[in-house]
């Protein structure tokens, strides 16, 4: 079979222009789900694949399908990724996944090479959580695994509520289950995207080929004590909200750091946002609230220490003779890759002489929810320095051309194979 081959200026050219939607300080990007940025974003798309001439489809959400149909008609074979970012982020975090599918798509349409079955390029909404603390938003309504009870402490800076924002969408809990995707109509999700990571670079391989996904679970940990004056409240008299999350986030380092040690499944746990009230410098902090994240590609792993976490922070309440609220806000299993498109990609590597590395992920991304509805795979490329979530994220120009044309061969098998 004739394999077609990507147009590599087109595919950095269109790169290019998406990184500048919400263009920032430093080089950074910033697309949060929703602004204006990641409209225009997704508006970019919607034109580049009028223009390839694909079949473009819209949902309530905002998720965007450009088809190409294929000799039969039956189910589809996707991939893709999403456009927004996080704040002050990096250019390729998403839309590598995105622009590289429908790059693939253009370049099998254009070479007229039958495909049996369809092909959709796709951008899913939202996958990031900066916004709301709510992530892979649109695969999730996709792959119908979502309520509006998960949405419940869903809340942006601005106390924006994420409930209102999809009813804004004409989103209400009666008409959720319409975005859900027919499984029926899926045969394959594939995801190309930067490995966010060191492994792929310091190893030297070109390629990462994802077994599984590590999940996280989120939680909002709140301790309320009692604002008084710094200079009068006596040390013992005191209830401090602040240092009772100080405490915890330290626990929350060791205790990760033990796990990374002594279990099979390597635990990750980060604090990465605290808000203090009153937040002065002559007042003792009332309260205080963090948002906790622990990672793990174990399920039981990750558990343990959550419940951990949470069981310390009871403690030290008690100890500190404060209160504390424990919310969760998302709490997923970790997803294993399907071991047919695993094979799939591992083959093509193989065969093409692509120095590969069979590795897990340790970020979160839309593949773990498209999972839940058809085999699905995903294919990483080299993050310089393995940095990523900031403006000096990078990938060489030649290993995104080499991702996407693999992704052109991982389409053309998948829509010929029995996965
Ligand atoms: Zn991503």
């Amino acid at each position: 079979m004739e394999i077609p081959e990507i147009n590599k200026d087109r595919l950095l050219r269109d790169l290019n222009a998406v990184s500048r939607i919400g263009l920032g300080e430093g080089g950074s990007v910033t697309r949060l789900v929703f602004s204006v940025h990641e409209l225009r974003s997704r508006q970019l798309l919607v034109h580049l694949m009028n223009q390839a001439g694909l079949d473009v489809r819209v949902d309530a959400a905002g998720n965007i399908f450009g088809r190409l149909a294929g000799a039969r008609e039956g189910p589809a074979v996707l991939a893709g990724s999403h456009l927004d970012s996080v704040v002050q982020g990096g250019r390729y975090d998403g839309p590598v996944g995105v622009i590289g599918a429908l790059e693939a798509v253009r370049a099998i349409k254009e070479s007229g090479v039958p495909v049996p079955a369809p092909l959709e390029s796709v951008c899913f909404v939202g996958e990031e959580s900066s916004r709301f603390g709510f992530s892979t938003l649109g695969s999730s309504l996709v792959a119908g695994d979502v309520t509006m009870d998960d949405f419940a402490n869903a809340v942006d800076a601005g106390g924006n509520r994420l409930e209102d924002v999809l009813s804004s969408l004409g989103i209400y809990r009666e008409n959720l289950d319409s975005l859900k995707r027919d499984p029926e109509t899926v045969k394959a999700y594939l995801e190309l995207h930067i490995e966010q990571g060191p492994v792929l670079e310091s190893k030297k391989k070109k390629i990462g080929v994802v077994t599984a996904i590590a999940a996280p679970s989120r939680f909002r940990v709140v301790f309320r004590g009692q604002a008084d004056h710094s200079g009068t409240t006596p040390m013992e008299m005191r209830k401090d909200a602040l240092v009772a999350a100080g405490h915890l986030i330290t626990y929350i380092d060791e205790v990760c750091r033990e796990h990374a040690a002594t279990e099979k499944g390597r635990v990750v746990g980060t604090v990465g946002a605290v808000k203090v009230e009153p937040g002065v410098i002559n007042a003792i902090p009332g309260r205080a609230e963090m948002q906790v994240d622990v990672r793990s590609i174990t399920s039981g792993s990750k558990r343990k220490v959550a419940g951990l976490i949470k069981k310390r922070a009871r403690r030290i309440a008690r100890e500190r003779g404060v209160k504390v609220d424990l919310m969760t806000i998302r709490d997923e299993e970790p997803v294993a890759m399907h071991p047919g498109v695993i094979a799939l990609i591992h083959a093509l590597c193989e065969e093409r002489g692509v120095p590969f590395e069979v590795m897990p992920s340790g970020a979160g991304h839309d593949a773990m929810q498209m999972a839940k509805i058809t085999p699905t795979g995903m294919i990483f490329i080299p993050s310089v320095n393995g940095v990523s979530h900031n403006p000096t994220e990078w990938t060489d120009p030649e290993d995104i051309c080499l991702g996407t044309q693999l992704l052109v061969e991982a389409l053309l098998r998948a829509a010929h194979a029995e996965i």
